[in-house]
C-alpha cells in the first residue's frame, strides 16, 4: 500500500525536507509534497491575528483546494519588551514583506534602550495540519532567548543575527542548520504535529522518539 499523501503548505525546498526527516523520525508513513506540485494554487493571504489563526488559514485552504491533508506552519519573534511583537508581523514588521535587514534593523533601534535583562525573546511556530473533511489539529514549538545588542553571523534568515537562544553564547545564525534544526521553534511544532499527523491519517507512530 502506498504512503497517504499529504500538501506542506509552502515552496521552500528547506522546509520540506525538515518535515519529511521528522516525519520519518516518527514513523508517520506519510508522502510530503509541497505546492510546486500545485501550480494552481496562490499565495494565501495571512490576515489571522495569531499564529495558529495563519496556519490554520493556509492548511484549510491548500487542503480545500488539492482536496488532500495539508499541513502548514507560521511563525515569528516575539519579544517581551515589545508585548510580543513583531509576532504574527514578523515578516513586515518594517513594511515590505520579507525585508529581513529592514526588519531586523528597526526591532534593534526599537530595544536600543532595554538592558540587557530584559531582552528576552522567543521565537514561535504553530503547525496546522487540515483534512479536506475539515478536521484541524495544530501542535506549537517555541525557542526561548534573548535579543542581541548588534547582528552577529551570517547563517539563517529573518531574525537569527540578533536571537541568542538561552543557555547559548551564539545567535542562531552563528549556529550550523542541523544545530538550529533541532532546536527550532519549527522543529518543536513539527514534532509536537507528527502523531497528531499519524492519529489522523494513520499509521503508526515510534515510542520513545525525539520529542520536544
Ligand atoms: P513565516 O512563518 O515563514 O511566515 O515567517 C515569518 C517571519 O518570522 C520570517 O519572515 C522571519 O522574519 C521570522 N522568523 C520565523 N522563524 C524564524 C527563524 O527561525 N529565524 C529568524 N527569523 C524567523
Amino acid at each position: 500500500m502506498s504512503a497517504a499523501r499529504v500538501v506542506l503548505a509552502t515552496r521552500n525546498t528547506g522546509k520540506i525536507v525538515e518535515l519529511r526527516r521528522i516525519l520519518a523520525d516518527a514513523a508517520v508513513p506519510v508522502e510530503i509534497v509541497g505546492l510546486e506540485e500545485f501550480p494552481e494554487i496562490g499565495d494565501v493571504a495571512e490576515t489571522g491575528l495569531t499564529f495558529a489563526e495563519n496556519a490554520l488559514l493556509k492548511a484549510h485552504a491548500v487542503a480545500g483546494q488539492a482536496g488532500l491533508p495539508a499541513i502548514a506552519d507560521d511563525s515569528g519573534l516575539c519579544v517581551d519588551a515589545l508585548n510580543g511583537m513583531p509576532g504574527v508581523l514578523s515578516a513586515r514588521w518594517a513594511g515590505g514583506h520579507g525585508d529581513d535587514e529592514a526588519n531586523l534593523r528597526l526591532l534593534l533601534a526599537q530595544v536600543a534602550d532595554v538592558p540587557p535583562e530584559r531582552r528576552g525573546a522567543h521565537f514561535a511556530c504553530v503547525a496546522a495540519l487540515a483534512l479536506p473533511s475539515g478536521e484541524e489539529r495544530t501542535a506549537e514549538g517555541a525557542l526561548y532567548g534573548a535579543i542581541a545588542g548588534t547582528p552577529r553571523g551570517t547563517g539563517g534568515f529573518g531574525y537569527d543575527p540578533i536571537f541568542v537562544p538561552d543557555g547559548e553564547s551564539r545567535t542562531t545564525a552563528e549556529m550550523a542548520p542541523p544545530e538550529k534544526d533541532a532546536i527550532s521553534h519549527r522543529g518543536r511544532a513539527f514534532r509536537a504535529l507528527a502523531p497528531l499527523i499519524a492519529e489522523a491519517i494513520g499509521g503508526p507512530v515510534a515510542r520513545g522518539g525525539r520529542s520536544g
